[in-house]
């Protein structure tokens, strides 16, 4: 295969790879949102199942009030049932503070009962305004999870489609070291995988290249890296570039004629 086609087709598998790599990026960020919201879901059943345990004990406890309270009703009564038949004033007075005291204990469960009954009731709301919550993100949860899937299944499809045409690349003199070393440069650098020189600057990291190294590559006999960026380079002819290229050569002619000290390397760094 001549170069100028591996080149060519490096660039159309370069366009391929990046579709493809974004297609993986998007089937790995699509479930987050997901997630997110399956995870508020959670939190909310957590809160649920806690304040239904102390919705239950504020219960029990207002069910064992109501019962010391109903004992303490039928001790104050009792006792008042027997002042009639009560005969001396020592009877009389022991009896009445019987009552005083059933009566103050009476009163004492009474309040307490009251605000046990108000907690009770305070449960309760906070109870349906969370189970009104749970349906309501428990929808958009199933909502969100049904959409997705649908998505991934599309986009699954088409990654599918795409990394075999991107596997079909290979054969010739796309080895699969060439097309795996190849797929990893992509990745790494931002979808760049095969640049140009431009007189003697890779265009993938812009550092002045080697004038032998630069020949090498304008010779394409074989797949030449950076060895800066280890991006894949081919020369490509560009007006000025050029021009300095060949000046360049000038130099360096210059240079090895034993003329170096002639030559100002401040503006051989210019050129570039
Ligand atoms: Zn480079």
């Amino acid at each position: 295969m001549e170069e100028a086609v591996v080149f060519a087709k490096l660039s159309q598998l370069q366009e391929d790879l990046t579709a493809r790599f974004a297609l993986e990026d998007e089937i790995v960020k699509l479930p987050r949102d997901l997630k997110v919201k399956q995870e508020l879901l959670d939190k909310i059943n957590l809160e649920y199942i806690d304040e239904h345990t102390r919705s239950e004990t504020a219960k029990d406890d207002f069910k064992s009030l109501r019962i010391q309270y109903d004992d303490a009703v039928h001790a104050r009564e009792n006792s008042e049932k027997q002042m009639e038949l009560i005969s001396t004033q020592r009877e009389f007075e022991a009896l009445e503070k019987e009552i005083k005291d059933a009566s103050a204990k009476e009163q004492n469960l009474l309040k307490l009962l009251h605000v046990k009954e108000k907690q009770v009731h305070e449960f309760s709301e906070r109870l349906t305004e969370k189970e009104q919550l749970m349906t309501l993100q428990k929808q958009e949860v199933d909502s969100e999870a049904s959409k997705i899937e649908a998505l991934l299944a599309e986009k699954r499809a088409q990654l599918e489609t795409l990394s075999s045409k991107c596997d079909s690349y290979i054969g010739g003199d796309i080895t699969v070291d060439l097309y795996n070393k190849f797929c990893n440069i992509v990745k790494n650098k931002k979808g760049k995988g095969i640049v140009p020189i431009h007189g003697l600057v890779c265009q993938g990291c812009h550092i002045v290249l080697p004038m032998q190294f630069v020949n090498v590559v304008r010779a394409a006999k074989e797949i030449e890296f950076c060895p800066y960026c280890s991006r894949i380079l081919f020369y490509e002819k560009i007006e000025g570039a050029e021009e300095q290229f060949r000046k360049s050569v000038e130099d360096i002619d210059i240079e090895e004629g034993g003329l170096a000290d002639f030559v100002d390397s401040s503006e051989f760094d210019d050129l570039l």
